[in-house]
């Protein structure tokens, strides 16, 4: 009996790594990272706060795999604590994805403290980088779903999926601010609200990091990114400039970063950009005074690529390579994505031993690195065992992938409710993007920016093998159209001539696959080809459904009005082709709503929740009407139809007068008035009437996302804060002020005072 109980206890000490792990205290933790710390040498530190890209220590001759005698100089003579990135030519098995940690993990074993290296990677939208991974929308769909459960849900099957390969750390989620709707990474955001954005950027680190508990052998510590201000730039192309006021990056941009740090995000990669002429890799201020001591983060600092070198060859303020390393660290970075050579490993360790970096900072940085390597349960287990991953790829995870793509497809208009489509009508599908993989997925898709969508998805349906398998290939009629960027006349006119046989036409419309600065454009409107083509459709007047597929708002303008329907997908993933057919079709009735203003003209970018001042008419200023006039985007933020109707009634607030402790509850009913059940998200609105510092017009303030049977009413229920009437004044303080806010749900509208 004794001896049973002892095996047993011993089963369960030895053979419980990951659950025993998954339990280690905090205190445990740092006594941990204390004694090993206490046992390190300089060069050991400052090789854990080096990260170095995976492949060049491949094989030139054998690409994907390692060079041995490279991968041992990185790891036994530069102690590396981190490698990153995916192996040519990208997008590994789970099992090649394994054989890969392996060799890292033997190295690692072979030095002297034994410190397991942490791998990186970006998994996007799903274990976006190991072949055969369910691929979901990207982040710009999954904001418009309104729904944080659904995502939470992805966030856990892409990090399942990333576990599988054998990866701890997603270099996600993207917490970035678009101000300037061009901008190339528009579609890694939120969208344009900070609101819905932190309740997303919590809704995925929640999902990655398994509640706090990110030991599990099924999450992985997210990473936000990229701090701060890097969304903003007033070219609206990436990686330039931006001026921001603290005032303003304090009211928006880091409340997104405070909900993720509070749910635990254990790292946060920083933003390549400059803030009011300081590059954000070389600003103490925002880095070690906001984000470690005023907002108490406690997790792992990384640099973006290269970007310490770049402080030097392209921003300019340290003269030499050596300087950059100084500046950056001393600003509070902890980890450098050098990623390519070793020079921050030689630099770093001359500057500390000419007492030019302190060993505190060293230790306070690579403190921060062990603690998430042992939070990560690292030390125990690297490599994932396969069999502990039936579901990976699984039809259970794909279904997931569908629903996020179903709720996110946004219908922004139904002229003469020309969808559903009927099966028994001859269809053209036609456009660029109809029947390609690369553009439902976008960039960050088996490599950096996506092309080979079509290769590793070739199972997968195209919105053209959608529409096939669900009509038969011979009901449909297809041909491309036009190129994305090039005219080809012909193939305009072979388009025109298959629609008059068809009763309507589905046109597909996009953007060529990109991130970052490749995805740079100087025209926000849709390529002139694509214009051309819908054009010339429209002269046969027969009902076009616009169907985007595009990771930004491309003007439309030109041609918006002549058509019957527009149907947002953004990059809507591996699922999507089948989600949108479902969707025309009336399979699945469609809940997205727009998380941007889409804009009508290239000058008026204004964001919902402009200033008054923003739509002024010269000579009208006191006429509110006006002003509303003025301000006309193509598609509203928050807008997004259904097949049946939703009708609101009976807004109601338990106090028309508060003081400035008392929350506010809110109560509004909502309908099913039409034929169908569907879902809707609920808006909530707030504005503060008169401010000293100009008030927004309306601020989002809680959604929430309800399914509704036909003539079924639900009451759906809010509570609002002091901190929801709130902005941040002139002395960088959240202040709210005396006088009357008002609450708008829909069409309904009402008034409280704060006394
Ligand atoms: C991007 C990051 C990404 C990193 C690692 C950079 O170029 O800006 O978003 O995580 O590369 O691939």
């Amino acid at each position: 009996m004794k001896n049973s109980v002892l095996l047993l206890s011993l089963l369960l000490i030895c053979g419980a790594g990951w659950s025993q792990q998954s339990k280690n205290n905090k205190a445990d933790i740092d006594s941990k990272v204390w004694e090993l710390l206490s046992k390190m040498t300089l060069e050991e530190k400052v090789g854990q706060m080096t990260q170095i890209t995976v492949t060049i220590f491949e094989d030139p001759k054998k690409p994907g795999y390692f060079d041995a005698a490279k991968l041992k100089q990185g790891i036994q003579d530069y102690h590396i604590g981190s490698i990153l990135n995916v192996p040519n030519p990208g997008a590994p098995t789970v099992k090649r994805w394994q054989e890969t940690l392996t060799a890292i993990t033997n190295e690692a074993n072979k030095t002297r403290l034994k410190i397991p290296v942490l791998y990186g990677i970006d998994a996007i939208h799903g274990a976006s980088y190991t072949a055969g991974a369910t691929l979901f929308p990207q982040q710009i769909g999954l904001a418009a779903t309104f729904n944080t459960a659904l995502v939470k849900r992805g966030a856990e099957i892409s990090a399942y999926e990333t576990r599988a390969s054998s990866i701890p750390w997603v270099f996600s989620p993207d917490l970035d601010f678009p101000r300037n709707p061009a901008w190339s990474r528009m579609w890694e955001s939120f969208g344009e609200d900070a609101y819905l954005s932190s309740k997303m950027a919590v809704a995925l680190v929640d999902g990655f990091e398994g509640n706090n508990n990110v030991g599990s052998k099924y999450s992985v510590a997210s990473c936000m990114k990229h701090y701060i201000g890097y969304g903003s730039t007033t070219t609206g192309k990436d990686r330039t400039p931006s001026i921001i006021p603290e005032r303003i990056l304090r009211q928006y941009d880091l409340t997104i970063y405070q909900a993720a740090i509070k749910a635990g995000a254990k790292s946060v990669m920083v933003s390549s950009g400059e803030i009011n002429g300081t590059p954000v890799h070389a600003s103490k201020h925002l880095i070690t005074d906001i984000l470690k001591n005023e907002l108490g983060f406690k997790g792992v600092v990384v640099t973006d690529w290269k970007d310490i070198i770049y402080l030097n060859t392209r921003h300019k303020v340290a003269e030499t390579k050596r300087d950059a390393v100084r500046i950056a660290v001393m600003a509070g970075i902890d980890m450098s994505m050098v990623p390519e050579e070793f020079s921050f490993y030689t630099d770093l360790i001359d500057l500390v031993q000419n007492g030019e970096v302190p060993m505190s900072r060293i230790d306070d940085a690579v403190t921060r690195i062990l603690r998430m390597k042992f939070e990560l349960n690292l030390f125990q287990n690297t490599v994932a065992d396969l069999k502990d991953y039936p579901k990976f790829g699984s039809a259970e995870h794909i279904q997931e992938a569908y629903n996020t793509a179903s709720e996110s497809i946004t219908l922004l208009k139904n002229k003469d409710a020309v969808l559903p489509l009927n099966k028994t009508e001859k269809i053209l599908v036609t456009g660029a993007t109809a029947n390609s993989m690369k553009y439902l997925n976008g960039g960050w898709s088996y490599n950096w920016q996506g092309e080979n969508s079509d290769t590793y998805a070739a199972d997968k349906s195209t919105i053209l093998e959608a529409f096939q398998n669900k009509l038969g290939k011979e009901n449909v009629l297809y041909t491309a159209g036009a190129d994305l960027e090039k005219e080809d006349d012909a193939e305009i006119q072979k388009a025109v001539d298959l629609a008059k046989n068809a009763s309507k036409i589905v046109l597909c419309l996009g953007e060529k696959n990109y991130t970052e600065t490749p995805g740079d454009i100087s025209d926000i409107y849709i390529s002139k080809s694509q214009i051309k083509l819908a054009l010339a459709l429209s002269k046969l007047n027969k009902p076009i459904i616009l169907v985007l597929n595009e990771g930004r708002p491309r003007l439309i303008s030109d041609f918006e009005d002549k058509m019957s329907a527009v149907v947002q997908c953004y990059l809507p993933g591996n699922e999507g082709g089948r989600a949108l057919v479902d969707i025309l079709y009336g399979d699945v009735n469609p809940s997205g709503r727009l998380p941007y203003n889409y804009p009508r003209y290239p000058n008026s970018l204004e964001k919902y929740n402009r200033k008054y001042t923003e739509s002024i008419s010269e000579g009208e200023q006191n006429n509110d009407a006006t002003y509303e006039k003025s301000y006309l985007p193509q598609f509203e933020f928050g807008t997004g139809l259904s097949y049946t109707t939703f009708s609101y009634s009976n807004l109601k607030i338990d106090k028309t007068e508060i003081n400035n402790t008392d929350e506010i509850n809110v109560s509004v009913d909502v309908t099913n008035s039409g034929k169908r059940a569907g879902k809707e998200a609920v808006l909530l609105y707030l504005s503060d009437n008169f401010a000293s510092i100009t008030p927004e017009f309306k601020s989002l303030k809680r959604f929430e996302k309800i399914t509704l049977e036909p003539n079924e009413t639900k009451t759906v229920k809010f509570t609002l804060n002091q901190k929801d009437l709130q902005f941040v004044n002139e002395d960088l303080k959240w202040i709210s002020e005396k006088g009357t806010f008002t609450i708008q749900i829909a069409n309904q509208k009402t008034d409280f005072l704060l006394r």
